[in-house]
């Protein structure tokens, strides 16, 4: 163990689930005495918080690991340390092929950051609040490219597991053992409301996991073989670090897990995240609750009737449904067809008037006949989202779907994604003009990127990070505006996304 504490430059990978673990070593850290930098020729330990769900994933997780590598040979860093879901998959043979790495953590492992980084632990209570806000400058110090107590988090046993998980276990749906250079053991962790984090989204939006990994046999999808069996954290720590953000600041709080409407499964409740919603909606200076991932067919009335009950719960529903064709959902072992997806949708938007709903399709999954993705088609014209992400089929080594036949060519699969988006691009175009004249709440997030006569903002029906922009270009009664307040803003112009606001009140109260 070193006496001088060092300065760390930390890099996230992926997606928020990902963030959320990249926040929690963080601040572990940081509790540990580390100094984070965003600059990473500032940096003594580098560390790269990785992804691997798809092969494009992995790429940019191995390139940044070689860019990283170049502070250790050329700069001042002298430890390079690899965490994440690359560890999961290949934690042998990273060390091995990239000599500049000096430890790996895994997604089952997040303390042990503090040994890889040579810092001792401090145990925990030495702190006055499990949370630190990146401000100012140091909002960017995380670099984010898109039973048994242990001292942070909890090792789940097999008692508090789903049914599903351990039928699916026992049909070997966890198994890593055809892949090499990755460890047996599935990961078991989860943080709890005593875990140190330091926030990097900001001090008025903080997402928090309630749960972690995933009993579902999607057969493209190898996200359980890396992050092991379903678990939810205990509903009394969600609520207790809810709780906590709010006394905080926070003012926004997206729940996230692999699959959010599979919460409390496992710990015996029923419509246990319905129920969760229920509670965390009565703390009392939150503004927006929402959560994402849900399941097709688990969006139970319960959990619709909770939705349309609160005011603070976001109308918005994001629900991945990966393609719409019955044939298709049964050879990716999901199930149900557009029939039943429509049923579903309208259930869910009658239940909860003024729902945007959100969704995201995989294209090109073997086998995808050109009569599958016409189905596809019709049920997006149908269905009219929102929001909609179209990702390409990406053939993962361990996924069911990799010993599939009929694998399509990279060129159609990038074609029928392109045909898709455009099918969108016209129905949000047109759905979008409906909002003009529209009054609604927004938090300010800050001076555009793009140019600096425009602001950004989000409105209940945007989530963070993943939909389209809300751009303010008159601010109404205001010389200013301040970052991270909500004010009342009317949308004045729309685009095939996005959409153009003026300010029409004062910062609202808090
Ligand atoms: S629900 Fe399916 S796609 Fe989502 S994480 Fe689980 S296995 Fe993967």
């Amino acid at each position: 163990m070193t006496e001088k504490k060092p300065t760390v430059g930390f890099i996230s990978l992926g997606c928020p689930k990902n963030l959320v673990d990249s926040e929690v070593m963080m601040g572990l850290l940081d509790r540990g005495g580390a100094r984070l930098t965003a600059k990473p020729e500032d940096a003594d330990i580098l560390v790269v918080n990785t992804c691997s769900f798809i092969d494009s994933a992995k790429q940019e997780s191995v390139d940044t690991i070689l860019e990283m590598a170049r502070f250790k040979t050329e700069g001042r860093a002298t430890k390079l340390i690899v965490a994440g879901c690359l560890v999961e998959r290949y934690r042998d043979e990273i060390q091995k092929n990239i000599p500049e790495v000096d430890a790996v953590v895994g997604t089952g492992e997040l303390e042990a950051i503090l040994e890889a980084a040579g810092i001792a632990q401090v145990p925990s209570g030495a702190q006055d609040s499990p949370f630190k806000i990146l401000t100012g400058a140091g909002h960017n110090v995380v670099q984010h490219h898109h039973g048994q107590e242990s001292m942070a988090g909890t090792h789940m046993h097999a008692a508090t597991s789903r049914a599903e998980g351990d039928v699916r276990e026992e049909q070997g749906r966890f198994k890593r053992d055809d892949w090499q250079g990755a460890a047996h053991e599935l990961p078991t962790y989860l943080y709890n409301e005593t875990t140190p984090r330091l926030l990097s989204t900001g001090k008025v939006s903080a997402y928090i996991k309630i749960a972690e990994g995933c009993d579902h046999p999607c057969t493209f999808c190898v996200i359980p073989n890396l992050r092991g069996k379903f678990r939810s954290r205990r509903f009394e720590s969600v609520v207790a670090e809810a709780e906590a953000l709010v006394a905080n600041g926070v003012r926004e709080l997206t729940l996230i897990g692999q699959d959010t409407t599979c919460y409390g499964e496992d710990l015996g409740l029923k419509d246990g995240l319905a129920l969760l919603l229920d509670r965390l909606a009565q703390i009392p200076k939150l503004k927006w609750l929402r959560f994402l991932y849900a399941y097709p067919n688990r969006i139970s009335n319960e959990l619709l009737a909770t939705i349309a009950r609160h005011d603070k719960i976001c109308s918005y529903l994001d629900v991945p449904l990966q393609h719409a064709a019955p044939t298709t959902l049964k050879r990716m072992k999901r199930g149900a067809g557009a029939e039943i997806f429509l049923k579903t949708l309208a259930k869910a938007k009658k239940a909860v008037p003024g729902l945007v709903l959100r969704t995201a399709f995989i294209v090109g999954f073997p086998g995808e006949t050109a009569e599958e993705f016409a189905e596809l088609e019709e049920f997006v014209k149908a269905a009219e989202f929102d929001w909609m992400g179209v990702f390409n089929y990406s053939d993962e080594e361990g996924a069911g779907a990799y010993k599939l036949e009929d694998k399509l060519q990279k060129r159609t699969i990038e074609a029928r994604r392109k045909k898709l988006m455009q099918l969108q691009q016209k129905i949000s175009r047109k759905a979008k003009r409906e909002w003009i004249g529209r009054e609604l709440d927004i938090l300010v997030e800050g001076e555009s990127e793009e140019t600096p006569l425009l602001w950004e903002a989000r409105s209940q029906f945007h989530a963070p990070e993943i939909d389209g922009k809300l751009y303010i270009n008159d601010f109404g009664p205001n010389d200013a505006l301040k970052t991270g307040k909500f004010y009342r803003a009317r949308i004045t112009e729309t685009h095939d996304y996005d959409l153009v606001a003026e300010i029409i009140s004062k910062p609202l109260a808090d």
